[in-house]
């Protein structure tokens, strides 16, 4: 892109997907002085409580993202399960990141198979789609394992852990494609946040010690224990070369497992991530403003920390209602997401510490 390709505040920008990312995504380009319209199919999204505009539609309506295409500059997502096809009829959209990003990324063995493709490790993992497929993989990768729906999980859900050959006698097949994987013993998890402009000049978060209860991220923590720090070198290695390789533009996250021999590959996420919500205090550019100016071809801003220590922790299901205890903390950021009803497991906010000694 070159200068003439700038999209000037003052422009409209499309997201795809109306969650807490795309809210903070949304206020991010607010304060450069971009309008948002918000493409959800789902009525009264968060993210439209603070977006210019919103359109409830199905992802397969291709006529409302004709009209998202014409209406918007650029077009961004926040969520990496939006279906391809439909993005395909509306080749006058201008997606940042594209079209590959979200095939690779939305499907576990097609991005596993991408990362090993450019040098990464993943666990050892089998693509499995019926009960006889699931046994053979159990017998040649072992157990404990996990088994992984190929597309739409997140937070955890679509995994069954595999603890023995016996758990497969009362197993009750998904009925979708998945993948079988090893289950690695990892001293801690960590990810590596990159930002890659459209002249492929880019950009890293340090990376946050992540920790996880039941599959959901609780805690981010940078900088990150030494465990983490040695691997963040080629871990970085590998992001940068998926995201060239992907002709990436934007926020681009890769979560990894530190292990005695080295990162292992967990997984990527074509877009801003929890695990670096602790940049909007903890860093002197946010995630979210960095993909913004990123997709809008404006220069990247700088990544530093603007603390010694920064806890990001996530207020799940009923601590969500913690929020008069986190405000009386005067450490504390509060974000919370809006979403009116507690559901247990479901991310209701969360609360940054910085620490500036
Ligand atoms: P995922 O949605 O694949 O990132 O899985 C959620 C969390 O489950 C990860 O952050 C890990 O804490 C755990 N997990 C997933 N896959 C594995 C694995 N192969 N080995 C060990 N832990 C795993």
């Amino acid at each position: 892109m070159s200068t003439h390709e700038v999209i000037p505040p003052g422009s409209t920008i499309g997201i795809l997907g109306g969650g807490q990312l795309g809210k903070m995504l949304s206020v991010a380009a607010a304060q450069l002085g971009y309008r948002v319209e918000i493409f959800s199919p789902q009525a009264d999204c968060i993210a439209a409580d603070v977006s210019a505009h919103s359109t409830t539609a199905p992802w397969d309506d291709v006529e409302a993202l004709e009209r998202l295409a014409h209406e918007c500059a650029v077009v961004t997502y926040e969520f990496e399960n939006v279906p391809v096809d439909p993005l395909t009829a509306v080749p006058g959209m201008r997606l940042r990141p594209g079209l590959r990003a979200l095939e690779v990324a939305q499907d576990r063995g097609a991005e596993k198979r991408f990362a090993e493709d450019h040098g990464g490790r993943p666990a050892p993992w089998m693509p499995v789609s019926d009960t006889r497929q699931l046994a053979k993989a159990v017998k040649s990768i072992g157990t404990p394992g996990i088994l992984k729906t190929r597309r739409d999980g997140y937070d955890g859900k679509g995994q069954w852990r595999i603890e023995s050959k016996s758990d497969l006698d009362a197993f009750a097949w998904p009925r979708v494609d998945c993948v079988y994987e090893g289950f690695v013993d990892f001293t801690a998890e960590f990810s590596v946040i990159v930002c890659r402009g459209h002249d492929g000049e880019a950009v890293f978060y340090d990376s946050a010690e992540n920790d996880h209860e039941g599959g959901i991220l609780s805690r981010s923590t940078v900088p990150a224990s030494l465990a983490i720090t040695g691997q963040v070198t080629e871990a970085r290695k590998l992001a940068r070369q998926i995201a060239d390789a992907l002709d990436y533009v934007g926020v681009l996250t890769i979560e990894f497992f530190a292990t005695e021999n080295g990162p292992v590959f967990n997984e990527m996420a074509p877009r801003v991530h929890n695990s670096g919500h602790w940049t909007a205090e903890g860093a002197v550019t946010s995630q979210f403003e960095n993909h913004i100016r990123a997709i809008c071809g404006l220069p990247l801003g700088d990544t530093a920390l603007t603390g010694s220590r920064i806890v990001m922790d996530n207020l799940i299901g009923a601590a969500g209602n913690s929020w008069a205890d986190v405000l009386a903390d005067p450490q504390a950021t509060l974000h919370l997401y809006g979403k009116g009803e507690v559901r247990e497991g479901r991310k209701m906010g969360h609360v940054t510490r910085v620490e500036r000694n």
